[in-house]
């Protein structure tokens, strides 16, 4: 699986101190044999490959002081920017105008699935959507999106035993404009392969509804033939984007990078399961995250960081119960703070976790201050803080580019610190009170 390979990839840079230049090559070569089996289109995968290895073999990587990390990021920023940077939203008039969408696709790919689901979502947003029953040709399918609208409680229009798409369209419009509707959705016909006959009707649908959208809805699993499949919708109708099915699936990478790199259009939407309110927004970035398999990494680094955290604040217990906690002990938990900090970000990249992870109760710029001003002092001062008078508080805030008021507070801050931790470590033996404390 792509998700278990990457992060086997990755296993040749993560937790490495320094990094080489072999140690890269060796990951992206494992990185390029994972996507190579999720079936990314081969131009794509060598595109990929080189851009991130050029920039993973600058100077930033090399010398950092976490390069598996600062080579993760570039691996997953690059792969963002592969898949589109920024959301793409449906792009509609206004709600005193109909917009129409149209959507397209092979059969069973999720169109009759899809429209109910974009009916929800465009309903939730506040507008009048219709649903459009313009697939004559499967016998089901009028059935199929009447019962989708009717548990969505979003109207539809059908008519019995049409035969041209075209006229059932017409027909829709008069009853859009009378019932006040905002906007058109189209659910076509689909082949099992392209040909023709499908085409031409798809491209009079095109030509009577004018769309505002025509959205290829395309299968996850198929891989690397929805890009062909993408290619010929958009030079024979026209696209505006695709949506991308079936992502609750196991393939779930492959489709989306060969997609977005080839054809140039955006992804707009996925679809994660069968009911109306699996769909989502597309979010290269959580895309990226999941692909990459960063949830895999993320909770390796998470186990090592907890178990370091252990570790330390074993040993801080100790430092309070004998009151030995110095100016020294205060700057290593400010830097492990700090480490955290940039777990968080890793911790965003997770599916599921954008959002929910806030960096807001870390106040960044007082940590660093308080950071600058530790790191100034010499290990001397820092060991016994009664010694900072006058002149060492000068100079430590002229090193610190702070001022004497500011290394005097974080002096005071510190003397109450310890006096609270006396207090506590008499109350409790549990050291996360004292973490939580700063
Ligand atoms: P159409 O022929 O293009 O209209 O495809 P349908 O909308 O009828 O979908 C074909 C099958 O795929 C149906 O069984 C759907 O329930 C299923 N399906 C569609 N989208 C998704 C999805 O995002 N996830 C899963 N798991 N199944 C889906
Ligand atoms: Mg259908």
């Amino acid at each position: 699986k792509l998700t278990q390979k990457i992060s086997d990839a990755f296993r040749f840079v993560s937790g490495k101190s320094s990094i080489t230049e072999k140690n890269i090559d060796d990951a992206v070569e494992a990185i390029k044999m994972a996507l190579l089996e999720a079936d990314v289109n081969l131009r794509v995968v060598r595109r990929f490959v080189n851009a991130t290895i050029e920039e993973a073999k600058g100077e930033k990587v090399l010398r950092s002081v976490d390069p598996g990390q600062q080579f993760i990021k570039i691996v997953h920023d690059k792969m963002v920017s592969f898949l589109g940077d920024a959301r793409q939203d449906l792009v509609l008039k206004g709600p005193d105008t109909i917009s129409a969408i149209l959507m397209l696709g092979l059969q069973g790919s999720g169109k009759t699935t899809s429209s109910a689901k974009m009916a929800l979502r465009l309903k939730k947003e506040g507008r009048k959507p219709l649903l459009i029953a313009c697939d004559l040709v499967r016998p089901a399918a009028v059935e199929q999106l009447s019962v989708l609208a009717h548990q969505i409680d979003v109207p539809v229009y059908k008519e019995e035993g049409a035969t041209d798409s075209v006229k059932v369209y017409k027909g829709a419009l008069d009853w859009a404009r009378k019932n006040l509707i905002d906007t058109l959705i189209i659910d076509t016909t689909g082949r099992l392969q392209i040909d023709e006959p499908m085409m031409q009707e798809l491209s009079r649908l095109k030509e009577v509804s004018n769309p505002d959208e025509l959205l290829l809805v395309a299968d996850a699993m198929t891989g690397q033939s929805a890009v062909d499949i993408a290619k010929a919708f958009d030079e024979k109708i026209g696209l505006t984007g695709v949506v991308l099915t079936k992502f609750d699936s196991d393939t779930r990478g492959g489709a989306a990078l060969s997609l977005k790199t080839i054809t140039g259009k955006p992804l707009k939407f996925v679809g994660v399961g069968e009911k109306p309110e699996d769909f989502e927004p597309f979010h290269p970035d959580r895309i990226a995250g999941r692909i990459l398999g960063m949830g895999d990494v993320v909770s390796l680094v998470e186990k090592a960081q907890e178990v370091i955290d252990q570790k330390d604040a074993q040993e801080l217990q100790k430092k309070m119960e004998k009151e030995t906690f110095t100016l020294e002990d205060w700057l290593d938990q400010l830097r492990s703070v700090k480490k955290m900090g940039s777990l968080n970000k890793m911790l965003e990249m997770i599916p599921g976790m954008a959002g929910q992870v806030s960096e807001e109760d870390i106040d960044k710029a007082e940590l660093q201050t308080q950071e600058a001003i530790l790191s100034s002092m010499t290990r001397k001062e820092r060991a016994n803080h009664l010694m900072i008078g006058p002149s060492r508080r000068a100079r430590v805030a002229r090193g610190s580019g702070t001022s004497v008021a500011e290394v005097s507070r974080l002096l005071k801050k510190f003397d109450k610190m310890k006096t609270m931790m006396k207090k506590m470590s008499k109350m409790s033996k549990n050291p996360n009170t004292a973490q939580a404390m700063m």
